[in-house]
């Protein structure tokens, strides 16, 4: 970890409850990732860590887990504090899940073996399984610790050396992660955390010709600039979790309560920045008139503010220029001539707060209908037959992931057959797992993290093939 960076600039880290700055944060740039890149080459190509027996990583990534462990509410705070997000749900469900990510993968740390292969001629073949080199980690700032271990983790496990570029918007955790895992014993050059910006940082880890792998998630826009950027480079190869505009399919046999409920966790949850969120509500026009007044009496429940305090629901977007955004989607489906079924107007004189909002009345050409929005924003339609819903459901340009709620099984899994997105939750959502593959279709990217697929894109398959006694070679 080196925290002075090489021209010694530094850039401000908000408070999203209140705009102001709540540290300097150090500015990496071009120099700092090519120094960071150079550490951990020499790290994978001479260091111990990819040389260690699988077990013996695993028990670091351990010890790092029981660290996270004994600072969940230091950990939960600084992502509160630098990204709104919920002080309570981090310290019950997001930190905790983090510590258990990385024990996921350390579990995966020794299992790690290739095959026999069964060659036609008389040759005996076998595969090894390689750490692919130093990976460049990009992530994004809506949930700035799950996405540092859900890509660290894997890459540690496969034996990986690695440059972690956390947002600009949250890079506190990130740096923390960084001590924590020095005092795990994690070797030095192994974990490298470069703070910076995306078009200086970012480009130059995407564009290094010592990088082996860049796993990116963010937008899908910077996806394509990654993408061009290892062709043109070193062609590194390239995983990207991209955006997504996921549906949410409720038929008429559903529990219109419970459907509700989970139309509202689905958008509402983390103030609608969240990848996956269920931001296009289809509802069966048998129900659709009864499901409309519960979703409008339900979102009272969605309590906006302080994210510290137990009661709230929706904390701050992320910044003034996000906030500026969804605000701006909002003005622009009013213009458009939806809806607004509820909410609609910033909920608070300070801070980045904004209320609930739903719209109904909307056409597939609006805005609000196509793109993805990234804020508490759900977007309501009405659907005839299965047959249409999903239609609608796959009239988009991503493929994240989409929601079913039913009674029905024939539904269910017909639905879920034919939806062109990487996650279908039946009558849940946001049930995510270590062991539950994650990644998008279409343009919310290509690769999957978390299970064991996960861990496959850090690993090279190498083929090693030898004549048999007697063989003609
Ligand atoms: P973003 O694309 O603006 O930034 C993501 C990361 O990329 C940041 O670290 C940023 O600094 C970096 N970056 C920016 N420009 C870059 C460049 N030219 N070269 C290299 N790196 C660059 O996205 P964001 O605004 O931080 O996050 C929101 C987006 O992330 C949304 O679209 C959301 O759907 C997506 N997201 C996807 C997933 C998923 O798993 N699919 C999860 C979370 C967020």
């Amino acid at each position: 970890m080196n925290l002075d960076f090489v021209a010694g600039k530094t850039f401000e880290t908000i408070d999203p409850r209140t705009g102001e700055t709540i540290a300097r944060v150090s500015e990496g740039d071009k120099e700092d990732i090519d120094l960071a890149v150079g550490a951990a080459r020499r790290a994978f190509d001479h260091g111990p860590w990819p040389r260690l027996p699988g077990a013996a990583r695993a028990k670091i990534m351990h010890k790092f887990a029981d660290l996270i462990d004994q600072h969940i509410e230091e950990l939960a705070t600084l992502d509160t504090l630098n990204a709104g997000k919920l002080f309570s749900w981090g310290k019950a469900v997001d930190i905790p899940s983090v510590a258990n990510t990385l024990r996921y993968f350390a579990g995966a740390a020794d299992k790690i073996h290739g095959q026999v292969l069964k060659m036609s001629r008389e040759l005996h073949a076998y595969t090894l399984l390689e750490p692919i080199g130093v990976v460049g980690l990009i992530i994004p700032w809506n949930f700035p610790s799950t996405m540092f271990f859900v890509k660290v983790s894997p890459a540690l496990a496969a034996g990986c050396t690695m440059v972690v570029k956390p947002a600009e918007q949250t890079p506190l955790s990130a740096l923390f992660y960084a001590h924590l895992a020095k005092e795990a014993g994690i070797p030095d050059g192994v974990i490298n955390v470069v703070s910076g910006y995306g078009p200086t940082a970012g480009a130059a880890l995407t564009s290094h010709m010592n990088v082996d792998k860049v796993s990116f998630t963010g937008s899908t826009e910077v996806g394509r600039k990654v993408m061009q950027a290892a062709a043109a480079s070193n062609l590194k190869t390239v995983s990207l979790e991209l955006g997504g505009k996921s549906p949410l399919l409720i038929f008429d046999d559903a529990d219109i309560d419970q459907a509700a409920d989970l139309a509202l966790l689905g958008v509402m949850h983390n103030k609608g920045e969240v990848c996956v969120a269920g931001s296009r509500v289809l509802v069966q026009e048998a129900i659709y008139d009864e499901f409309v007044k519960t979703l409008v009496e339900k979102a009272k429940e969605w309590v906006v503010g302080d994210p510290f305090h137990p009661n709230s629901r929706v904390g701050p977007q992320v910044d003034k220029k996000q906030y500026e955004k969804v605000m701006s989607y909002i003005e622009h489906g009013k213009r458009e001539g939806a809806t607004l079924l509820t909410g609609g107007k910033p909920a608070a004189k300070k801070g980045y707060y904004i209320e609930p909002t739903v719209f109904t009345d909307v056409t597939d050409d609006m805005m609000i209908v196509k793109d993805e929005i990234f804020g508490p924003v759900m977007v309501l339609m009405k659907f005839k037959t299965m047959e249409d819903g999903i239609r609608a459901a796959n009239n988009t340009r991503y493929g994240l992931a989409a929601g079913i709620v039913t009674k029905s099984l024939d539904t269910a899994n017909t639905v879920s057959r034919s939806i062109r997105a990487g996650v279908i939750w039946i009558n849940c959502y946001f049930a995510f797992d270590n062991d539950c593959p994650f990644g998008g279709y279409k343009s919310s990217g290509f690769g999957r993290d978390e299970g064991m697929v996960g861990l496959q894109k850090y690993l090279q398959v190498k083929s090693v093939v030898t004549p048999l006694y007697n063989s003609p070679w």
